[in-house]
């Protein structure tokens, strides 16, 4: 079946202008339209006290149950602090050809490390991780190329010295 859209759902709260340029960006990388929604559900029974973090797993599996369909990929966008439990804390994670993916913003503002605010590179890092997490529900595992979406990163640097889009073996090898 050939896949017919890319689905952003908000659960942050995030401008609505913001999104619109992520999900051009979206389209520009895989010629897919991505429609961009709203929704809502209670967060706090995600949260875990002891690491004041969100349980990053229980939210994917949370998203794929009840937003998922077979015929789009969807990702939901948060403004929270993410975890799994073998990491301090991640931006975003999906299922390896699957329908589902998370990513969070909570880590890539300049100003959650003390410097000046810059909403391009915002809007920027954020496409780029929605972009990677994309990259493994079509297929992509991670990649060693330096400067390939879908080499995996642990710092906001690390998202800053990729490219927006694919190298030529994972273009290659996206399921789409
Ligand atoms: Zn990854
Ligand atoms: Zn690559």
């Amino acid at each position: 079946m050939k896949l017919q859209k890319i689905t952003l759902i908000s659960f942050g709260y995030f401008d609505h202008d913001f999104l619109q340029n992520i999900a051009k960006k979206i389209h520009d990388e895989f010629f897919i339209t991505a429609q961009v929604k709203e929704a809502y559900f209670d967060l706090s029974d995600f949260y875990d006290p002891a690491r004041r973090q969100y349980d990053a797993n229980q939210l994917l599996h949370y998203i794929e149950k009840n937003y998922s369909a077979d015929d789009a990929k969807t990702i939901g966008l948060f403004n929270v602090d993410l975890f799994i439990p073998i990491f301090t804390y991640i931006f975003g994670q999906a299922f390896l050809n699957g329908r589902t993916g998370i990513a969070s913003a909570y880590r890539l503002s300049n100003e959650r490390y003390g410097i000046d605010a810059d909403a391009e590179l915002m809007q920027e890092r954020f496409a780029k991780e929605i972009i990677h997490e994309l990259g493994h529900t079509f297929g992509l595992k991670h990649c060693h190329v330096s400067d390939c979406i879908m080499r995996s990163g642990t710092y906001v640097e690390d998202i800053d010295q990729k490219n927006s889009g694919f190298c030529q073996t994972c273009n290659d090898n996206l399921l789409i």
